[in-house]
Formats: C-alpha cells, structure tokens, sequence
C-alpha cells in the first residue's frame, strides 16, 4: 500500500477485484494519472510465461502494444498494474509511441476506484467458455459480462 506524492492515486482492497486503484483527490477529464509500465516482451515470451500463476490462469499483467509486443507489469511495474476493468470506466489508456498512459476520460471524485476497459483479446473462440473464464463483475448497468473485446 502506497501514497505516491506525485500521482493523485492509491492501491488498497478493492470491491470489485483483489486490489484496485484510488483516486486521492479530484482528477479531471483528460489528466494522465499514471504510465503503465512494465518489461516490454514480445508476444512469444508473453505466451511462455503464461501463466505467471497457475491457480489463475487467466490473471496476467499484461497490456498489449498496437505493433504486438507486450508489457509484463509482473516485472517492473508500477501500481498501475493494479487498475481493474471496467464496462463502463473513467479512464482510457492512450499509446504514445509505444508506452501507455492511462488518462481519465471523465473527472473523477476523490476516493472513487480507476478502472479501464482491458478490451482483451484471445486466440481461443469465443465461446461461452471463454467468457465465463474472463468474467467481469464491474457492475456497470450495461456490463457486457466479461473483459474480452466482443468483436
Ligand atoms: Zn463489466
């Protein structure tokens, strides 16, 4: 658990998921909050290293990049690996060359829970399945029921 003393955000239990991320005052609409950072693999390490947790599979820290690499915030990350997804979230992440910048997309209030859409893809089918392996339980009112992209 931390204050950082330059980002207006903090980690601690959260409701909908393990861990989750805070705002520590007001952020208004387009403000960068923190970098997703990580080590910077390829998507061939990403696939050898799953999963980093056997009795989660399906829980990664990863974050894909336009170009196809990946980042492992399981090494090197900061607290950002800790954001949790959202159907309907108050941030978005924003690529620029190659790094993530996770920026709100709406002011948020003071104490309320950072969350952005993870929109994760999967080689697998998208069956029922799948779906259920990814399960979201964000609580949105139009949650789509899983954080993979239904596309
Ligand atoms: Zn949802």
């Amino acid at each position: 658990m931390t204050f950082p003393l330059n980002t207006p955000i903090w980690v601690h239990s959260s409701a909908v998921h393990g861990k989750g991320v805070f705002a520590t005052r007001h952020i208004a609409a387009g403000e960068t909050v923190i970098e997703y950072v990580g080590e910077i693999i390829t998507m061939t390490e990403a696939l050898r290293r799953h999963p980093h947790d056997a009795a989660n599979p399906d829980h990664t820290f990863y974050f894909h990049l336009d170009d196809g690499r990946v980042i492992d915030a399981l090494k090197e990350g900061n607290d950002s690996k800790w954001i949790n997804h959202s159907c309907r979230p108050n941030c978005v992440p924003d690529e620029v060359k190659g790094r993530i910048f996770i920026q709100t997309r709406r002011p948020v209030f003071k104490g309320e829970e950072l969350t952005f859409d993870y929109g994760l893809f999967s080689d697998e089918p998208l069956t029922e399945d799948l779906k259920a392996r990814y399960a979201c339980r964000c609580g949105a009112k139009k949650c789509r029921g899983t954080m993979l992209a239904l596309r």
